[in-house]
């Protein structure tokens, strides 16, 4: 049973679609970056894994029809997250001061994105797995810095029988049972769910 509501992810569309007639929509996604910044820093990756909007849809909708293939490892490198960070809030920061500040305009910038990066994702989704995008988006990224070591998940090796369901369960496809910290874990309590042995635990 996943935590996220499915609910959340008519925001994505709602903005998406909505906001090309509505552009104050948009600010629905400065809300979401003010949100995630405020709980990353004591919850890490928390809100990736229970309150995005797009994590929800991906999640819920893309998963329905995703491929559900292994996710390539330069999607978890730096060598990427870092340049995919820098451009694309280079590029929405730069659109938002082109806009000198008007209420519509700054919203259609936040429009923008939101379509941009949800097509990135949805073809991510069904061409390869419904997180795939979630391995570099750039607010992913920023609450792994911002929030890297907070609310870890606990491995108890003397329960574990190496049996790898909590891995296949994983929608970020990590190496669950593994002792190394785990940056990118969303927390969305699915391993700890799955695992026969009750080995996992926040
Ligand atoms: S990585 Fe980005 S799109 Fe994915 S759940 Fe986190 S904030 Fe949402
Ligand atoms: S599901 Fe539990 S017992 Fe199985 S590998 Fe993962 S942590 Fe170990
Ligand atoms: S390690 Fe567990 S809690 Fe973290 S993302 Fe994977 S399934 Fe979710």
């Amino acid at each position: 049973m996943l935590k996220i509501t499915p609910y959340l992810g008519i925001i994505v569309v709602l903005v998406s679609v909505g906001g090309i007639w509505y552009p104050k929509l948009g600010y629905v996604v400065a809300l979401v970056f003010l949100t995630l910044m405020i709980i990353s820093p004591f919850r890490g990756r928390w809100f990736c894994g229970n309150l995005c909007p797009r994590g929800s849809f991906n999640d819920f909708w893309i998963g329905r029809i995703s491929r559900h293939l292994p996710i390539p490892r330069i999607f978890r490198s730096m060598v990427l997250r870092v340049p995919v960070f820098i451009g694309l809030m280079g590029f929405m920061i730069w659109r938002i001061l082109l806009t000198q500040g008007m209420v519509d305009k700054v919203g259609m910038v936040f429009v923008t994105m939101c379509i941009l990066t949800t097509s990135a994702s949805i073809f991510l989704g069904v061409a390869l797995s419904p997180r795939a995008w979630c391995t570099f988006c750039p607010m992913g990224t920023l609450q792994r810095r911002l929030g890297r070591g907070k609310y870890q998940l606990k491995l108890d090796p003397d329960l574990c029988i190496d049996c790898g369901v909590c891995k296949t369960v994983c929608p970020m496809q990590l190496e669950v049972n593994e002792i190394a910290e785990k940056p990118d874990c969303i927390k969305c309590g699915r391993c700890v769910e799955a695992c026969p042995k009750e080995a996992l635990s926040f």
